[in-house]
């Protein structure tokens, strides 16, 4: 009884003093940081590493270890799972705070994760999708809840949050610059197959063992979190009992089957794009919806719905770094640095290298401005602009494939603009989240968060559809075309952002 009131007894309340007392974590930030930057620097570096070999091992022929897919049915998996596992944050959300809370979701959803990567260890069909579904469910129970648990390491008028939050970023990014070098290396490399042929193992088996280190990076994360957990005493705990002892079970299989709805739904809109239209009204409507209630918690879920549209169309452009923009590096850049040539999918760690690099100064740039630096819709106004402006660059960089390849400065140069804009909306959108979210709601509006990324995945990939390497000048209205679109939200948003201040009713 002792140990269930224990574990039932709500977040103690942190005073601003506390916190700022807490400096012992990486950079003067809390302690918890340091664990959480490690857990998920792991998770990340599981999830991106499985990620970069995945499509790979779905379409190479049995004879070379691969499953043999079609292409089109491998980028359709591939599609699912990257959606599912970022729109099961509702439900990891939504367990957090009614169930176990988010200290123990992640804990949990780390042992899943892992268990996930391994099933794919094994040279096995049915182990391949038992071990994609874990990872979806996993990942679910662990990303909403590891960053609302940074989010908790802060009192809400301590302005170290931003910066806590690129830090945080920064470790998503260093396990995802590494992952696909290590793991790529096992899963595809001649000499580890020669390796794997001197201890007498079958090299086509080389893909198995790039997905059992992405298990074991987890367990690392896993290993450390455990080791660690004293210093996140404060957050992340379990929501109270209520009097009868009661848990929202039926909410639980509603939000259960409301997710399995929404990733048919948008699985449907390949064939139906009428649904995203659909969608889109959907949103507006519940923001003038909330924001029409004179509640302030009424009003503040507004905001996050506003930020959540941005967000979305944010990610519709950015997440065609794996797509479009993949293929503009295969095909019409000259992939050689130094007089050196190197194999394209290295441009996806390009992207981390500029976080890595932009983290450290973001971060500082924001303690230097204190009270002083723009409110996060301002915030979300530059991130959108920034995407936009990447894809503005891309316009005289397509002209110029008319000619030939192009140098690889111009995809560097549209990376760097997209990670600035990427520094600017993602860890804020983090941090702005746990602000405005309501203490018991928490969880389900960072899963709502990641929801975005879910849907702007699912929208890239329709636009990437429509990408045809072959005609400059197609190429060149292509980017335009969603350029101007991306320029076109960032001033809609930017004439709302008295409006959506007023919503946030004094938090910044
Ligand atoms: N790259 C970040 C991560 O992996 C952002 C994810 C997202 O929200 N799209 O956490």
């Amino acid at each position: 009884m002792a140990e269930k009131q224990r574990m039932t007894s709500p977040a103690k309340p942190k005073s601003p003093d506390q916190s700022l007392q807490d400096t012992g974590g990486l950079g003067g930030h809390p302690r918890g940081l340091t664990t959480l930057f490690f857990t998920e620097m792991w998770e990340r570096f599981s999830y991106y590493g499985m990620r970069a070999i995945l499509l790979l091992f779905m379409v190479k022929t049995a004879a070379e270890g691969g499953l043999g897919y079609e292409t089109k049915k491998a980028a359709a998996i591939y599609g699912t799972y990257t959606m599912s596992v970022y729109l099961l944050s509702i439900l990891g959300g939504f367990i957090a705070d009614n169930f176990i809370g988010a200290r123990r979701c992640v804990l949990v959803g780390g042992i899943i994760i892992a268990s996930g990567h391994y099933a794919m260890a094994f040279s096995w069909q049915p182990a391949f999708f038992v071990g994609l579904v874990l990872i979806a469910l996993g990942t679910g129970l662990l990303k909403p809840n590891i960053s609302t648990m940074v989010g908790g390491l802060y009192s809400p008028t301590d302005q170290r949050r931003d910066a806590g939050f690129s830090l945080f970023y920064m470790g998503i990014n260093l396990g995802a610059f590494l992952a696909p070098l290590v793991i790529g290396y096992l899963a595809q490399s001649n000499s580890w197959k020669v390796q794997l042929v001197h201890w007498g193992l079958n090299p086509l088996h080389s893909w198995h063992w790039g997905f059992a280190a992405a298990g074991l990076g987890m367990t690392f994360g896993l290993i450390f979190y455990v080791l660690q957990w004293h210093t996140l005493s404060q957050v992340g705990h379990a929501p109270l009992i209520t009097k009868n002892g009661a848990r929202p079970w039926g909410k639980l299989a509603l939000v259960t089957l409301a997710s399995l709805v929404l990733i048919a739904g948008m699985e449907a809109s390949d064939r139906y794009p009428a649904i995203i239209y659909l969608l889109f009204v959907l949103q507006i409507a519940a923001i003038l919806l909330f924001a029409s209630k004179p509640n302030p918690e009424s009003k503040r879920i507004a905001a996050i719905l506003v930020f959540f549209f941005a967000a979305e169309i944010f990610w519709a452009i950015f997440e065609q770094s794996g797509s479009t923009i993949s293929l503009f590096a295969e095909n019409l850049t000259r992939n050689e640095i130094f007089g050196r040539s190197f194999p394209s999918s290295w441009w996806q760690s390009v992207n981390s290298i500029w976080v890595i690099v932009l983290g450290p100064i973001f971060a500082s740039l924001w303690i230097k401005l204190g009270p002083k630096q723009p409110s996060s819709p301002m915030k979300f106004v530059l991130g959108l602009l920034f995407v936009a402006l990447s894809f503005v660059l891309m316009v005289p960089a397509a002209k110029l494939t008319a000619q030939g390849k192009v140098g690889p400065i111009w995809l560097i140069s549209v990376f760097f603009i997209q990670t600035v804009g990427e520094m600017l909306l993602s860890p804020v959108g983090l941090s702005t989240m746990c602000k405005l979210a309501p203490q018991r709601l928490l969880g389900l509006v960072m899963g709502i968060w990641f929801l975005a990324t879910a849907l702007g995945s699912k929208l890239a990939g329709a636009l990437a559809g429509e990408f045809k390497s072959d005609n400059a000048d197609l190429i060149a209205t292509f980017f335009w075309h969603q350029a101007l679109a991306g320029g076109a939200c960032a001033l809609a948003l930017l004439a709302l952002v008295p409006w959506v201040k007023r919503l946030m009713g004094g938090i910044r």
